[in-house]
């Protein structure tokens, strides 16, 4: 028989289970033997595959021709060559993809999903890979549904199913037992793993888990949100086809004039023919640039493991990218502004103001005042929150404010010991949440509680010394008075009240008492303020969007320094788009007592405006404001369902670790940016030459072995060094960069332009001094190992010139320098030993080493002397606009 179709306390024993769930060496056991909680998905990281992936790319095909061809035609050492430079550049990437990808595969670890479980009688949360069949789980709205599970007992419990189901509707469910086997969308007494409880919350015990779970069964659907290709991948697979059309015709252009001149000289035979063949795709291989793809995947992931060491675990390797151009955050203020430890400070009763002392959960403090007793057990009673104790310290389980109120509770010695009869669940549209009890007598009542406006609309009397009063509008005014008093002092106000009720009455919410207020202190976090002045500098907006009272959301705005008007979400209701904009654009940055909808609405304008926002968000109904934002950010404490809506999850949920993370994305995006220009300056300078050589009817500077050297084996080492590069000093007083910008914006590639042009120039230069140009034999082997060690100088000069244009201080990186190194003993080596004859070059000496280093310092200073100029057209044209 099916789960279903018996009872729940039957499925419990048949799991060997009970209300208090298993013991650790029972879970422990279990875990041998079902094995932990995941879904396999297909796609594990391997290394052969990533090893063959770096021979998949056109470039390294005709270079495998190459190699073919110079063994038929008995160039052996040449195809040798050819060969060792392909493994060592395969090898160079192989490692650092492997690297790369490890990295992310580590992060979907740390991704992973959390339950709250009852284990031994107590409330605990694990991993949910390490739940087991016959662990009772507690599920509340948010959660995403961890195995599947029976339901035990629920509290008008709402699922969404669609994953599984395709029902958008999220489906009602219960405990009872279904009398056949019925369909999984009609199994009501059951919850399948990946569904996520929209509303209400239950207590279930496990049935399935991993790949036993329905979901499992068709598990090969699931797929990682990090592997998929970013906009900024997407547009450099598309660029680089471009470019390798542009290079096939110059390529095509070279070998044709070769070629003709070769005919009309007489020289063209078959030998020259394929030498010229070579030079052909050798000029290919130098304009290529191959490193690019994986300089960008090596770029993003380590970027990735930054952001996690200042607490921003990415989930879509896109929004790393988005980062870098994000000109408005929106946060929430409790426990991104604000720490989210709540302290009750004040209770509040028409009889008067009681004061309490201590700090944090730990529920000891003294009291001043005479306290009614009645606003405290409502705080209690109207709770789904758990305090322990373990280890001396005060642990809580659940929502902080809650938490706060057990905590008041305890400090007057009072204990909630009524039975709970139904419960109208807290959410933050209603803002408030209600339950009915059953008392020690027999006696039903209900206690509410919940946003001072809101709860008050249920209230029609008051409670005074024991009596109950009608709620005149001078008794309410004194209560929104009092309430002002405290949200005008940053404090979270929250308004309780309580009814009494005839046994065979269900729970309702008119009608209510109003009893009080417990008032609570949640300051702000110490590393807000100093962020918040980071933002401006940057030219970020941060926008305040809280559910809370709009003198509390003012009074914490004016502490950390955001100053502003405050419009409430009931006006934002009253607006269409158009209004909303206008006010947006009219500089307002508080929205308060706002739900998430209106959320949805300030992101739409605000993209409706050109922004790219961030917004953050914890709540199951944020989830689709979160989805709409540019950047979803999920607070590390919010619901599961909010961080699989996110495309960041802040672990722990402060605001400045936003800011670094916007810090991060625009010095990942500037890493990426300066190896791209590395490596498009290197080989447009070379291409530069050969093709200028050409058609000018020089010899040819570079034979076609030297060019795949410097291509496949020195330029790569700098462009990988860029991407531990640290973040120029300006990084974050600048403004953001355009969306829409290209990732080579026009001055990028007019400098890219003027960078290769002067370095062929040089290069040319060097080389008719040396008489390559028209020259043979010896001399012509000089000039080409003059061009040959120039070209690897003139990248150093290009990676030094570069980092300058990005401010990144000269001595912050030594894998650059080691990079850079590299590039020059290789040289060296090449040059002073046997290598030489492989290489055709000649040892040069002294005289020419330094001819050589005082060129590349001309270079240097030309570039700098440009740069200089550049800045003071910028500066003038600014100025002139301004
Ligand atoms: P933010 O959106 O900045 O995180 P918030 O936490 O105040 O602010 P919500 O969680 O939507 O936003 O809460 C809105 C209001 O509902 C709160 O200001 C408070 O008055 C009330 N409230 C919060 N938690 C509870 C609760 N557990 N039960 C009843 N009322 C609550």
């Amino acid at each position: 028989m099916h789960y279903s179709q018996k009872s729940g306390e039957e499925v419990l024993g048949d799991l060997g289970s009970g209300r208090d769930g298993l013991d650790s060496a029972e879970v422990h056991e279990r875990l041998l033997r079902y094995g932990p909680n995941v879904l396999e998905t297909a796609e594990a990281v391997n290394p052969l595959v990533i090893f063959f992936d770096q021979f998949k790319s056109f470039i390294i095909y005709i270079l495998l021709f190459a190699v073919v061809f110079s063994c038929i035609i008995g160039e052996y050492i040449d195809s040798i060559l050819i060969l060792a430079i392909l493994l060592a550049n395969a090898l160079i990437g192989f490692f650092q993809e492997l690297n790369a990808y490890r990295s992310l595969e580590a992060l979907k670890k740390i991704a992973a999903l959390h339950a709250t479980v009852v284990r031994g009688g107590e409330k605990r949360v694990v991993d949910a890979a390490d739940l087991v069949p016959g662990d009772v789980l507690v599920l509340t709205a948010g959660d995403k549904v961890p195995a599947d599970a029976r339901i035990l007992e629920s509290v008008r419990l709402k699922v969404e199913e669609s994953a599984l189901t395709g029902e958008s509707v999220p489906a009602e469910k219960g405990s009872g037992v279904i009398a056949e086997n019925v369909q999984i969308g009609e199994q009501v007494n059951m919850l399948f793993s990946t569904t996520s409880v929209v509303v209400g919350n239950c207590l279930a015990v496990v049935v399935g888990t991993g790949m036993e779970t329905e979901i499992g069964k068709i598990s090969a659907l699931i797929s990682g949100a990090v592997d998929e290709l970013t906009p900024l991948q997407l547009r450099l697979h598309r660029f680089g086809k471009r470019l390798g059309a542009v290079i096939l015709l110059v390529c095509l252009v070279v070998f044709s004039v070769l070629s003709i001149q070769a005919f009309f000289t007489g020289g063209l035979t078959g030998q020259t023919f394929v030498a010229f063949l070579f030079i052909a795709i050798s000029l290919a291989v130098a304009a290529v640039p191959t490193a690019l793809p994986a300089v960008v995947t090596i770029a993003l992931s380590i970027g990735v493991k930054r952001l996690l060491k200042k607490k921003a675990l990415v989930r879509k390797l896109s929004s790393v990218e988005t980062l870098g151009s994000c000109d408005v955050i929106c946060t929430d203020k409790t426990g991104t502004l604000t720490e989210n430890r709540m302290t009750v400070r004040y209770g509040w009763t028409m009889d008067g103001e009681i004061e309490l002392q201590g700090i944090g959960y730990e529920p000891v403090g003294d009291v001043k005042g005479e306290p009614v007793e009645l606003l405290f057990k409502a705080g209690l009673l109207c709770n789904n929150a758990e305090l322990h104790q373990r280890s001396g310290k005060w642990e809580l389980i659940g929502d902080p404010t809650e938490g706060a109120l057990l905590t008041s509770g305890g400090k007057l010695g009072l204990k909630g010991t009524d039975k709970r009869i139904d419960e109208i669940p807290f959410d933050s549209e209603r803002k408030m949440m209600s339950v009915l009890l059953q008392d020690d007598q027999g006696q039903f009542s209900v206690f509410s509680k919940g946003a001072p406006g809101h709860l008050l609309k249920h209230c029609s009397s008051y409670y005074r010394s024991g009596e109950i009063l009608p709620l005149d509008q001078e008794a309410m005014s004194q209560i929104e008075n009092q309430n002002d008093l405290y949200a005008g002092q940053a404090m979270r106000v929250l308004a309780f009240a309580w009814k009494q009720k005839d046994a065979t009455e269900p729970l309702d919410e008119e009608g209510l008492t109003f009893i009080g207020f417990q008032a609570m202190i949640d300051p702000p976090r110490q590393d807000v303020l100093p962020a918040i002045r980071t933002t401006s500098e940057a030219g970020i907006r941060v926008i305040m969007v809280t559910g809370d009272y709009q003198t509390t959301a003012r009074a914490i705005g004016r502490e950390i320094g955001i100053e502003s008007e405050v419009c409430t979400g009931h006006e934002i209701d009253n607006m269409d788009d158009a209004a909303l904009t206008s006010v947006l654009q009219s500089g307002i940055n508080i929205f308060a007592r706002v739900i998430p909808e209106h959320k949805q609405r300030i992101v739409t304008a605000l993209q409706g405006m050109g922004h790219t926002v961030a917004m953050t968000g914890d709540g199951v109904n944020d989830a689709p404001a979160l989805k709409k934002a540019n950047i979803g950010i999920a607070v590390g404490s919010g619901t599961e369902v909010a961080k699989e809506a996110s495309d960041i999850v802040l672990l722990d949920d402060s605001f400045s670790h936003i800011v670094s993370a916007i810090r991060e994305g625009r010095g990942i995006y500037d890493n990426i940016q300066k190896s791209i220009m590395l490596l498009l300056s290197g080989n447009f300078g070379e291409v530069l030459i050969i093709f200028l050589a050409v058609m000018t009817g020089m010899n040819l500077p570079l034979t076609a072995i030297l060019l795949l050297w410097i291509n496949m084996v020195t330029d790569g080492a700098p462009a990988l060094a860029f991407s531990v590069d640290p973040y120029g000093t300006d990084i974050m007083t600048r403004q953001p960069k355009d969306a829409k910008e290209n990732i080579l914006p026009l001055d990028k590639l007019v400098l890219i332009g003027v960078l290769g042009s002067i370095g062929t120039g040089f290069a040319l230069f060097l080389f008719s001094l040396y008489g390559g140009a028209n020259g043979d034999g010896e001399e012509l082997k000089l000039g080409q190992t003059i061009v040959f060690n120039f070209v690897v100088l003139y990248e150093v000069v290009l990676v030094f010139v570069i980092r300058r244009d990005y401010r990144v201080p000269l001595f912050s990186n030594w894998w650059v320098w080691a990079a850079v190194v590299f590039s020059v003993v290789v040289q060296l080596v090449l040059m002073y030993t046997p290598l030489r004859d492989i290489f055709k070059i000649s040892a040069l000496d002294g005289r020419q080493l330094l001819l050589l280093g005082g060129s590349a310092l001309c270079f240097y200073l030309l570039c700098r002397g440009y740069a200089v100029l550049q800045l003071f057209f910028m500066k003038r044209r600014e100025a002139t606009f301004t």
